[in-house]
């Protein structure tokens, strides 16, 4: 049955805990670091998409320079806190370290990045300083981590940013599309504000492009524009069921659960999760530490060709969720209106798709699995509508850039998931400095 407030509130307290802990000490942080070998040419700096400089802020924290260190991760991504909780750091910064190849457990950077970076957020360290106001403008539409890191590199040139967000709320999807074990609301809240704090920076909650204002009015109030405004809903079944009472997109579960607390959030007992990227994983988890007795993930593909990490993949397992590989689902039951049972074809694999990745194909049988919820975490679609609305080249609703990260429309720039379809935290973050490095260049700043 689906219902809120199935656990007492310390075992929400335990299920929700963060999953990656802090070092309990500086001792314990500046023994970690010791073990970094300093690499030369650090594979460590080529994975992370913002190319901190990864022994150099170790190197600090093992010197006891932790202000310096923190200004070190911050210089390259100004998001390092929220990234240091929430990157898939397996296939990042960590999957590249050297102790990899001598089969040994490998520099926990993101711990150590948080280590640093925590502490700048919560002693409020001003590692920055604003350069005096050039007289130019700059709209940005999204304050997610996109939005936000333009902001900040353009802030700090001296020019004065209004960034326009529909939600209440900055942080995009940090705030409202990921684990509450991974970041907190409240975490969110205190990166954003940290961001702004510079100063130059003004963030008006509640506009929506489109709805409460359009691009020209941007075009002729502000000298450049960057659009960071993510992409949109869940993509649909479109199977017959999918709008019977128990059928959830994953985004808006996972947005109420940090919204409204974790006891008012309703869970079925059977939960079917159809995907099995991220936020499919977080999706799962997330419904069993509510008290789901049972939560299926079903994808059409296997293991191989899995879009999460092995790390999640793992959370998912430990958690207790059960896996069916090369299944689709194709029809959900109901009786009384509300979700009974689900539908899924089996599935094989065939030729490699556009993607690179062998495709899904229906072998003709199905089989049929008790559910009282599904959540649907099969991707998010582009704002197309909009998009195609403003005239702004796209492929398929992602919007096209060139090099610069400019659109077809002069003086108007794009980057992160509105781009690129949805991405990583750290991508985006990368996306924002380089459409801050353009505009400036744009502005002849
Ligand atoms: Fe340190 Fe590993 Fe990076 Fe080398 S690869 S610098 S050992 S974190």
């Amino acid at each position: 049955m689906i219902k809120s407030n199935k656990l007492k509130s310390e075992q929400y307290e335990q299920n929700f805990a963060d999953i990656r802990p802090p070092f309990e000490d500086s001792t314990a942080a500046k023994v970690e670091a010791n073990r970094c070998l300093f690499c030369y040419d650090a594979p460590c700096i080529k994975g992370c998409p913002t190319h901190i400089d990864i022994p150099k802020f170790i190197k600090q924290i093992a010197s006891d320079n932790v202000k310096g260190s923190a200004h070190t991760i911050f210089i390259s991504n100004i998001m390092g806190a929220g990234c240091s909780k929430v990157c898939p750091v397996e296939k990042l910064c960590e999957g590249n370290c050297v102790y990899n190849l001598l089969e040994e457990e490998p520099i926990q950077i993101a711990r150590l990045q948080q280590y640093s970076s925590m502490k700048a957020l919560d002693e409020n360290w001003k590692l920055f300083d604003r350069k005096s106001s050039v007289g130019k403008k700059v709209a940005i539409v999204g304050a997610g981590p996109a939005g936000l890191s333009c902001a900040h590199v353009l802030s700090r040139e001296g020019i004065d940013i209004t960034i326009f967000e529909k939600e209440n709320k900055a942080g995009g999807l940090m705030t409202y599309g990921i684990a509450a074990y991974k970041v907190t609301p409240e975490f969110c809240e205190n990166e954003a504000n940290y961001i702004s704090s510079l100063g130059g920076i003004e963030i008006k909650y509640n506009q929506e492009l489109g709805k409460d204002f359009t691009l020209a009015q941007l075009k002729k109030e502000f000298d450049a524009v960057f659009l960071a405004f993510g992409v949109g809903e869940t993509r649909q079944l479109n199977i017959p069921g999918e709008k019977l009472e128990g059928v959830v997109d994953a985004i808006s579960f996972i947005y109420e659960l940090r919204n409204k607390g974790f006891s008012s959030v309703p869970v079925g007992d059977k939960v079917a999760v159809i995907g099995m990227g991220m936020t499919a994983i977080d999706a799962a988890t997330q419904s069993k530490r509510l008290g789901a007795k049972e939560v299926t993930l079903i994808y059409r593909r296997t293991q191989d060709e899995m879009p999460c990490t092995e790390y999640e993949l793992d959370i998912a397992k430990l958690d207790g969720c059960e896996i069916i590989w090369l299944a689709a689902p194709v029809k959900i039951k109901g009786s009384g209106g509300k979700v009974k049972q689900l539908v899924c074809s089996k599935m094989k694999l065939g030729e490699p798709d556009a993607s690179g990745r062998r495709s899904p194909v229906d072998t003709g049988e199905t089989f049929t699995i008790d559910v009282d919820m599904v959540i649907k975490a099969t991707g998010q679609a582009p704002y197309e509508k909009l998009i195609g609305k403003f005239k702004i080249e796209n492929s398929n609703g992602k919007i096209s850039i060139n090099e610069d990260c400019s659109t077809n429309i002069k003086g108007v720039f794009a980057g992160g998931d509105a781009v690129n379809g949805g991405k990583e935290v750290v991508d985006a973050v990368e996306a924002g400095k380089n459409g801050a490095a353009s505009i400036l260049s744009y502005l002849g700043v």
